[in-house]
């Protein structure tokens, strides 16, 4: 690490801050701005011995946002069975088998969530059958995506699951035309086996936290919002924090269905007394996260009218309507904000509608900041107009329409998967969308999604896919800073430089206001300074951290 002497810092600057766009230069004092503006303004703010970082044409931006961003889990695919990379059934099986003669004494075989089926040449699990041909003795749990898991038949045996076991609320076991069981889980049928795994060790998840930052810092990202986190997994945060090994600003929501009761759960988070906004500049507590319906790719969001081919299956419901009017009236009272993850219409319809009916009872939500997280399948007209009225926020994820247009399609047909994501309606309905990646979902290159916020490049059709919805690359560099801040509760420490805030930037060779858009797609950040020290520069060979 650097010391926190004053420094100016000279570039282009683009300053995400309407109040001054532009400026040539600015001064860092003990790790925050103290002037932008001028090359003059910024020597006096600094001092007349502070050394000036001469960035040429380089341009200066703020420190990006990513309002959506499972990091512990990205990490720990260094720690777990790594699938990533896995490009067929074969692919996963031999991945399967050769971790766990690696790790003889594992006492189960897990895989990291971060990996797809859609990638698979297969387009297909694994089966249980297959899984047990190179790993019989010891069970097996491959999850994926939050929403859906695989295991082998020694791990179905030791969550009871059998193939007259009956089918859960919210949930479902995937039996083959014989009846058998196959060993997919879908959505709450996971924690059947998944609730057995071994957790991991605070060691651990912090091992995989600093495994994964760096490169983090590399892509730009500076302040993420973490979504859906158990409480060991807060821990994990806290200690990182605590061993001062915690550069990023982190924005973590903790996860409400943690196993426990509702009415126990609510009641501790009572009991305990913090709620979003706790915390320092580097460590806050942000809003409570709730699975409202399933996912998009997987075919189980919950949908106005039913899947395509489905026979009138409309998605899952992961959390009653019931309960998520109990959860958003228990935010109201307690001065929580809530992040409902919604993807289907059916379930952007509920949650607006729940948010709604508290809001006419009580005081404004609107100072809550609520956010629907996804919230891509076909939110309506009606959707937008309410989410702006009551002030919620929608955390979006440009990649996953390049990530997932292809499977989009297949399912949903081209009509409707290309109007997936709809991010020029959302904003032109004055909703704040606040930029992400959802990462280990889709990569947590930030130039990456606001590349696609402004192309709708698809990976499989090359030209824009559902072009009616494209933003504007200021658009896009605002979900990726102000918006994403406001979202993540961190717009007093993200999102522009601005005098006060801290000096959190980054600097790339080209504009990314004028470049080409080949260059905004691949652009990575040469320099990314967080409270002024600089943290990933790969202008020299060793990175300083
Ligand atoms: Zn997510």
């Amino acid at each position: 690490m650097q010391s926190k002497k004053p420094m100016v810092v000279r570039g282009s600057l683009l300053t995400m801050d309407a109040a001054q766009p532009r400026a040539d230069a600015m001064a860092v004092v003990d790790g925050r701005l103290a002037a932008v503006g001028g090359l003059e303004a910024a020597r006096a703010a600094a001092g007349p011995s502070a050394p000036v970082l001469d960035l040429g044409t380089s341009t200066v931006l703020p420190g990006l946002v990513d309002s959506h961003n499972h990091m512990l889990w990205t990490g720990l695919a260094t720690q777990l069975l790594d699938l990533s990379s896995a490009r067929s059934v074969p692919d996963v099986l031999r991945a399967v088998g050769a971790w766990a003669v690696d790790h003889p004494k594992a006492e189960w075989i897990v895989a990291a969530e971060g990996w797809e089926v859609d990638d698979l040449a297969e387009r297909r699990y694994p089966t249980r059958q297959e899984l047990d041909g190179v790993c019989g003795d010891r069970p097996v749990y491959l999850p994926r995506a939050g929403h859906a898991a695989v295991a082998n038949t020694a791990a179905l045996e030791r969550g009871g699951v059998r193939a007259d076991t009956p089918e859960l609320l919210g949930g479902s076991i995937e039996r083959d035309e014989h009846g058998d069981l196959t060993g997919l889980l879908l959505e709450n049928a996971r924690n059947l086996v998944g609730q057995l795994v071994p957790d991991l060790t605070t060691a651990q998840r912090t091992a995989a936290l600093r495994a994964i930052q760096s490169s983090y810092l590399a892509s730009g990202i500076t302040t993420l919002q973490e979504p859906g986190l158990r409480s060991a997994e807060v821990a994990s945060y806290q200690q990182l924090w605590a061993d001062g090994d915690l550069i990023m600003r982190v924005s973590a929501m903790p996860l409400i269905a943690d196993g426990t009761p509702l009415g126990d759960r609510l009641e501790g988070l009572r009991a305990l007394g913090v709620r979003t906004g706790f915390g320092d500049e580097h460590l806050r507590i942000g809003g409570l996260k709730l699975f409202l319906d399933g996912g998009g790719s997987l075919g189980t969001a919950l949908m106005r009218d039913a899947w395509p081919g489905s026979d009138g299956y409309h998605g899952e419901a992961v959390t009653s309507t019931v309960d998520l009017a109990t959860i958003v009236r228990f935010c109201v009272e307690e001065r929580w904000s809530l992040g409902v993850h919604a993807v289907g219409g059916a379930a952007i319809d509920i949650a607006l509608r729940e948010f709604d009916a508290t809001h006419k009872e009580d005081a404004s939500i609107a100072d809550l900041r609520f956010s629907l997280i996804h919230a891509y399948l076909d939110p309506s007209p009606a959707n937008m107009s309410a989410a702006h009225r009551l002030g919620v926020v929608v955390a979006s994820q440009p990649t996953m329409q390049e990530r997932f247009a292809g499977i989009l399609e297949r399912r949903l047909g081209r009509e409707q998967a290309a109007k997936a994501n709809p991010l020029r309606s959302w904003l032109d309905a004055g909703v704040i969308v606040a930029g992400g990646s959802d990462s280990p979902i889709t990569p947590h290159d930030p130039f990456r999604g606001i590349w696609q916020a402004v192309t709708r490049s698809s990976g499989e059709h090359g030209e824009a896919f559902g072009p009616d919805e494209r933003i504007s690359r200021l658009e896009a560099l605002q979900m990726y800073t102000s918006a994403a801040a406001w979202c993540s509760f961190a717009e007093d420490t993200a999102g522009s430089l601005s005098v006060g805030m801290p000096a959190d930037w980054l600097a790339v060779d080209a504009d990314p206001m004028t470049c080409s858009l080949n260059e905004l797609a691949e652009m990575k950040p040469d320099i990314t300074a967080v409270d002024g020290e600089l943290v990933h520069d790969a202008r020299s060979a060793q990175s300083p951290i």
